[in-house]
C-alpha cells in the first residue's frame, strides 16, 4: 500500500485498529481519541497551517486522526495540539500514554532534507481546573521525545506505537500536548490509561480492585472469603504493572469446609474436616455412623470408641479382647518370686497402644485383699507394654489371685474389662530363719551381737530383737515379764546400758513383710561381765543403745505370762502370744494415723520408701502447695524405667513441724494402693530439701480441667471419671480413712483422663485450702462441699466424704462451675439448713443427678455408702441409654441467676455486662463484631444467630441460650432448688 497524505494514513489506522486492538480488563481508560469521535476537541497552536484533524468514514463509521507534514518550511516549525483536560482518578499517579502513528522518511521529501525532522514531542501539565481554551506552552513540560521504530519510506505505510509513562501526578487532571517541530506525522490514536490490579481471590483471600502505585509495590490487605479464616491479615502487594504479586496470610477453611475453587464449601454427607486447614474432606473412617453435610468429626459407631488423643481421621477402635493364657511360674520360692506371663489379646480393638496392668489379691483363709505394696512387681504393675513381670516379696503359704488386664486409649469408655487371672500359692521351701546368735564383744554393761540367718534373704530384711534379764526383777508381778524390742534392719547390734555381771535372754525373729516377727526365733543367754569395782551398781535395764545395727523403734511391752504357758515353756512361747494376738495378725488393712507414731520419722520411714535426689530431675513449676512449689520432673531409679512424677518440695526456712506436718501426707498416701488414688513414689528425707514424689498427672487439677474444657465432654464422659473418683473414694473409706476435703481441685486428671483423689494432709487437712474457712466449731472447713453435721460439731465421716462427693459430682457435670455461684459461705449454710440444694447442672442426666441429691440428704445414716455409689455408676456406664434422661433444667436457677439481671440486682446495662455473668465474655467481639450491642438485640437472638455469631462449642451454644431464654422470662425469683 502506497501512503498518499494523512487520509491514507487514516484509513490504515482504522484497519490496524480493527485487527489488534484488544481491551486488558487492569487498565482503566482516562482518554481513548478514537472512541471520541469528532468531539474530540483538541485545541491547536497555531490553529491554522500546524496540526490538521481529518476524517473518513468506513464501514458507515467516522473515524478521526490528526496529522502535520510541514517540513519544508525554511523558517522552522512549532504545532501544538494539546488534548482535553484529562480527570485523573485520586489513586493513579502513573499514567500511560498509548500513541499510534506513522513518520514519513525526510528523504522521500527532495529538497527538505535540512529542515525535515522525523521525531516529535509528547508534553504534559497538570492543573486542578480544566483551563479551557487557553494555552501556555510555558506551562508543559516535556515527557517524551516520539521517535518512530521505523519509518515509512515511499510507497510504504509503518505504524508505529510507542507508550509513555507520565509519572508523579498529584492534581486533579492534566493536559497532554504534542510538539511538531517540522515532521510528517499522522496520529491515529492517543489513549491514556492508568493500570489496576483487579479484583481478585487468592489462597481463599478476596482482594479489591487496587490501582497501581507510581513507585513501588502497594500493600493491600484481603478478607477471607466465607467460611474461611487465616491467623494473620491476608496481604498481597500490586505491582506498578498492575500485577498481583507476592500473597501473604494464606486463609484456610473452617472445620467441616473444604475449598473449591475459591470458596470454602460444606464437606458432603459422608466426609468431614475436624480443623482449619487448606486439605479436603475425608471420608469417615471405619466404624463410625455416616456424618451429616458440614461435619467436623464422624460419630463413632456403638461400641467402639476414640482415645482423646486419637486423631479424628482414625477409625473408632473397640476395646481389647482379655489376655490370652496367663500362666505364674514360680522362680524362686525362696525368695518368694514368681514370673507372670501371658499372651496379648486376640482382638486389639484395632489399636497398638495396648498395656496391660496387673493385680495381686493376697488370701489367707477367707480374708482377702489386695497386695498393695506388700509385693515388688519387676519392671511395674501397671502401664506394661511387655507381657511378663516378675513379682516378689510374696510370702508362704498365702493364696496369692493375679489379674492381668488389658487397655487401651478407649478403655475409658467403658466400663468392661479385659482380664484374665490367676490364682497360686507359694509354698516356701526355705523360708528365712534365724539359725545362730553370737556373743561378738562384752563389757561389764554391754553386749554386742550378731547372728545368722538362712539364706537367701532379701535385703530389706528386717529383725526384731527382744531381750529381758534372766533372774525375776524385784517389785515385779511374776505373771508380767518385761522386755525390750528393738526393730533393726541389720544382723548385728550393741546393747548398752545393761548391769554388770548379769545373765540376759535374747530372742531374734525376722520381720515379714507385714512387720510381723515369724514363728522361728532364736533365743540365747548371755551375761555382761563380772562388776568394775570403781563402778556404781546399775541394777535396772534403762534400754538400749545400738551401735552396729540401726535401731528403727524402741519399744517396752508386757507380756502377760501365764503361768501355765511358761511352764510349758516351746519356740512358740509366751512371747509369740503378744505378736501372734488376733488383733496383730489382722491383715493391715485399716488405715494408720501417722500421729499414733511417736516419732513421725518412723511413719514415714514405714510407709515411703526413700529416693536419693539424684535420682529425680526438676523440670518445670506446676503449682504451688502450701509448703513449697510443685514440680513436673522425672524419677530415674537405676535398673527401673524412668517414670514422670510430680515432686512436692518444702521451702527453705521450715521448722521441724512444718517437715513432719509435710511428710505426713507421704506417711499417709504410702499406706495406699489404689488406681484412682494418687501413687506415692516415695519422699527424700535425708537431705536438706525433703520432697514428695508422686506420680505424674499431665492434666492436673480436675476444677481447672472441666473449666477448659466446658462443654466438651459427653454425659458418659463424664459420670466415668466421677466412677473413678467413686472408686478411690470407697478404697478410702474401706481402709477407714477420712478424706474431708475432697472437692474437684483435690482431683488429679492424667493422659487418660484417668481421676485419681489427692490432696492427703494431716494436721495440714484444709490450711492450705483456699476454700477453708473457720467455722465456730473450731478448725477451717471448706463450707461448699462439707455435710452439715461436720460444720456443726466436726463429725467428719465417710458420711460427710460421700456428701462432698455428691458436690465434686455437681462440679465435674457442670463443667467446674462454682457450688452455690458466689452466695456467701454464710448464705450457703442457711439454704442447706433450710433444706435447699444445688440445682442440676445443664444436661445432667436424671439419674446422676438423683444420685447428688442422695449423697446430700440431711440424715447421714440414709446417705449412700461409697461402695452403692460405685455400683450404680457402674450401672449407668453399662447402660448409657440410661444417662438419656436429662433433670429438669431451670436456666434461671442453674446459670447463676443474675442471668436475669446486672450484679445489683438492676437489667444489664450492656452485653459485655451480661456475657460476663454466664462467664461467656471470650465472646463479647463476636457479638460486638455482629453489630449485637444491646441487649435489646440480645433478646431477638435465636439459637441459630448465637451460633452464626460463631459460637461453635455445643455447651457455650445451649448456656447463652438458655440465658437468653431466662431473660425474657423477667417473671422468675432466684431460687436454689428445694429437695
Ligand atoms: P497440692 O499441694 O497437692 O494441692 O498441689 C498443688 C498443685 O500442683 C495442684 O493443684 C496441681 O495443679 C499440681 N499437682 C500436684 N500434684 C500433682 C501431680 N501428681 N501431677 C500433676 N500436677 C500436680
Amino acid at each position: 500500500m502506497e501512503y498518499r497524505g494523512p487520509r491514507d494514513a487514516l484509513f490504515f489506522y482504522l484497519f490496524i485498529n480493527g485487527v489488534f486492538i484488544s481491551l486488558q480488563n487492569k487498565e482503566e481508560v482516562l482518554l481513548d481519541m478514537k472512541a471520541s469521535g469528532a468531539e474530540l476537541g483538541w485545541l491547536k497552536s497555531p490553529d491554522e497551517n500546524g496540526w490538521e484533524i481529518s476524517q473518513q468514514v468506513l464501514n458507515g463509521s467516522l473515524h478521526y486522526n490528526y496529522f502535520v507534514c510541514n517540513v519544508e518550511s525554511p523558517s522552522g516549525q512549532e504545532n501544538w495540539l494539546r488534548t482535553t483536560f484529562i480527570q485523573r482518578q485520586p489513586a493513579a499517579s502513573r499514567v500511560f500514554v498509548e500513541l499510534r502513528f506513522i513518520v514519513r522518511d525526510c528523504n522521500t521529501f527532495d529538497g527538505a532534507s535540512q529542515t525535515c525532522k522525523e521525531t516529535f514531542n509528547l508534553f504534559a501539565s497538570e492543573s486542578d481546573v480544566d483551563i479551557g481554551t487557553s494555552f501556555r506552552k510555558g506551562q508543559f513540560r516535556k515527557v517524551a521525545t516520539i521517535a518512530p521504530d521505523e519509518i515509512s519510506h515511499r510507497g510504504e505505510i509503518k505504524i508505529n506505537t510507542e507508550t509513555k509513562v507520565v509519572d508523579g501526578l498529584s492534581r486533579k487532571g492534566f493536559y497532554l500536548a504534542f510538539q511538531d517541530i517540522g515532521a510528517c506525522v499522522a496520529l491515529f490514536s492517543v489513549r491514556v490509561y492508568y493500570k489496576t490490579c483487579p479484583t481478585t481471590v487468592k489462597g481463599l483471600a478476596s482482594f479489591p480492585e487496587t490501582v497501581a502505585s507510581g513507585e513501588a509495590l502497594r500493600k493491600v490487605t484481603g478478607a477471607c472469603v466465607e467460611n474461611a479464616v487465616s491467623e494473620d491479615q491476608p496481604l498481597i502487594f500490586c505491582t506498578t504493572d498492575g500485577e498481583w504479586v507476592v500473597p501473604m496470610g494464606q486463609c484456610q477453611c473452617l472445620p467441616g469446609y473444604e475449598p473449591v475453587d475459591d470458596a470454602c464449601r460444606e464437606c458432603s454427607s459422608g466426609s468431614f474436616k475436624s480443623a482449619v486447614s487448606s486439605g479436603r474432606c475425608e471420608a469417615c473412617p471405619e466404624n463410625t455412623e455416616p456424618s451429616s453435610p458440614g461435619a467436623l468429626i464422624c460419630p463413632c459407631k456403638e461400641g467402639f470408641y476414640r482415645a482423646p488423643t486419637d486423631p479424628s481421621s482414625t477409625a473408632c477402635s473397640g476395646l481389647p479382647s482379655e489376655p490370652l493364657n496367663l500362666a505364674a511360674t514360680m522362680t524362686t520360692a525362696a525368695a518368694g518370686r514368681l514370673t507372670l506371663s501371658w499372651n496379648p489379646p486376640l482382638d486389639t480393638g484395632g489399636r497398638s497402644d495396648l498395656v496391660y496392668s496387673v493385680t495381686c489379691e493376697r488370701c489367707e483363709g477367707a480374708s482377702c485383699q489386695s497386695c498393695g505394696e506388700r509385693v515388688r512387681f519387676e519392671p511395674a504393675s501397671s502401664g506394661l507394654h511387655e507381657t511378663v513381670v516378675t513379682v516378689s516379696e510374696l510370702e508362704p503359704h498365702l493364696n496369692y489371685t493375679f489379674g492381668v488386664e488389658a487397655r487401651s486409649g478407649v478403655s475409658q469408655f467403658s466400663s468392661r474389662r479385659a482380664s484374665s487371672s490367676v490364682t497360686t500359692t507359694l509354698h516356701f521351701t526355705d523360708p528365712p530363719k534365724v539359725t545362730s546368735i553370737q556373743l561378738d564383744e562384752r563389757s561389764t554393761t554391754s553386749l554386742s551381737l550378731s547372728w545368722s540367718v538362712r539364706k537367701p534373704v532379701p535385703i530389706t530384711t528386717r529383725y526384731q530383737l527382744m531381750f529381758r534379764r534372766k533372774d525375776s526383777i524385784e517389785g515385779t508381778d511374776p505373771a508380767v515379764t518385761t522386755y525390750t524390742v528393738l526393730f533393726l534392719d541389720k544382723n548385728t547390734v550393741q546393747v548398752t546400758d545393761l548391769s554388770p555381771a548379769t545373765a540376759y535372754v535374747f530372742r531374734v525373729q525376722v520381720l515379714n513383710a507385714e512387720g510381723n516377727p515369724g514363728s522361728d526365733g532364736l533365743e540365747r543367754e548371755f551375761s555382761t561381765m563380772t562388776k568394775d569395782p570403781s563402778q556404781a551398781n546399775t541394777s535396772v535395764i534403762l534400754g538400749a543403745a545400738v551401735g552396729g545395727g540401726a535401731m528403727l523403734l524402741v519399744v517396752v511391752v508386757v507380756l502377760l505370762l501365764h503361768r501355765r504357758r511358761r511352764s510349758s515353756h516351746t519356740r512358740q512361747g509366751p512371747e509369740d502370744t503378744y505378736f501372734s494376738s488376733p488383733e496383730q495378725l489382722k491383715p493391715l488393712k485399716t488405715y494408720v494415723d501417722p500421729h499414733t507414731y511417736e516419732d513421725p520419722n518412723a511413719a514415714v520411714l514405714r510407709f515411703a520408701s526413700e529416693i536419693h535426689p539424684n535420682h529425680i530431675t526438676k523440670q518445670k513449676v506446676i503449682g504451688a502447695g502450701e509448703f513449697g512449689e510443685v514440680y513436673r520432673g522425672i524419677l530415674k531409679v537405676p535398673g527401673r524405667k524412668e517414670t514422670a512424677v510430680a515432686i512436692k518440695t518444702l521451702k527453705p526456712g521450715y521448722s521441724e513441724k512444718q517437715r513432719q506436718d509435710f511428710l505426713s501426707e507421704a506417711s499417709i498416701m504410702g499406706q495406699f494402693t489404689h488406681e484412682n488414688i494418687i501413687r506415692l513414689e516415695g519422699v527424700v528425707t535425708k537431705f536438706k530439701h525433703a520432697m514428695i514424689v508422686t506420680e505424674y498427672m499431665e492434666n492436673g487439677a480436675l476444677d481447672k480441667y472441666l473449666k477448659d474444657h466446658d462443654g466438651e465432654m459427653s454425659s458418659f464422659q463424664l459420670v466415668g471419671m466421677l466412677r473413678g473418683i467413686a472408686a478411690g473414694m470407697k478404697y478410702l473409706s474401706d481402709m477407714s480413712y477420712v478424706h474431708r476435703d475432697l472437692a474437684a481441685r483435690n482431683i488429679l486428671v492424667n493422659i487418660n483422663l484417668e481421676c485419681k483423689v489427692s490432696d492427703f494432709g494431716l494436721s495440714r487437712v484444709l490450711e492450705d485450702d483456699p476454700e477453708g474457712t473457720y467455722t465456730t466449731s473450731g478448725g477451717k472447713i471448706p463450707i461448699r462441699w462439707t455435710a452439715p453435721e461436720a460444720i456443726a460439731y466436726r463429725k467428719f465421716t465417710s458420711a460427710s466424704d460421700v456428701w462432698s462427693f455428691g458436690i465434686v459430682m455437681w462440679e465435674v457435670m457442670a463443667f467446674g462451675e462454682r457450688p452455690y455461684w458466689d452466695m456467701s459461705n454464710h448464705e450457703v449454710m442457711k439454704s442447706i439448713n433450710e433444706g435447699f440444694r444445688l440445682p442440676a447442672p445443664m444436661d445432667c442426666p436424671s439419674a446422676v443427678y438423683q444420685l447428688m441429691v442422695q449423697c446430700w440428704l440431711q440424715d447421714r445414716a440414709k446417705r449412700p455408702r461409697f461402695p452403692d455409689i460405685v455400683s450404680i455408676l457402674e450401672k449407668l456406664l453399662k447402660s448409657p441409654e440410661s444417662l438419656k434422661a436429662i433433670a429438669d433444667f431451670d436456666p434461671r436457677v442453674s446459670i447463676r441467676l443474675p442471668s436475669t439481671s446486672g450484679p445489683d440486682g438492676s437489667p444489664f446495662r450492656s452485653v459485655s455486662e451480661w456475657l460476663e455473668s454466664i462467664k461467656m465474655s471470650q465472646y463479647s467481639a463476636n457479638f460486638s463484631c455482629a453489630g449485637i450491642i444491646s441487649m435489646d438485640q440480645v433478646l431477638q437472638m435465636k439459637t441459630e444467630d448465637i451460633k452464626n455469631i460463631g459460637v461453635r462449642l455445643p455447651g457455650h451454644l445451649k448456656r447463652i441460650a438458655y440465658s437468653i431464654l431466662g431473660l425474657k422470662d423477667q417473671t422468675s425469683t432466684l431460687s436454689v432448688f428445694a429437695v
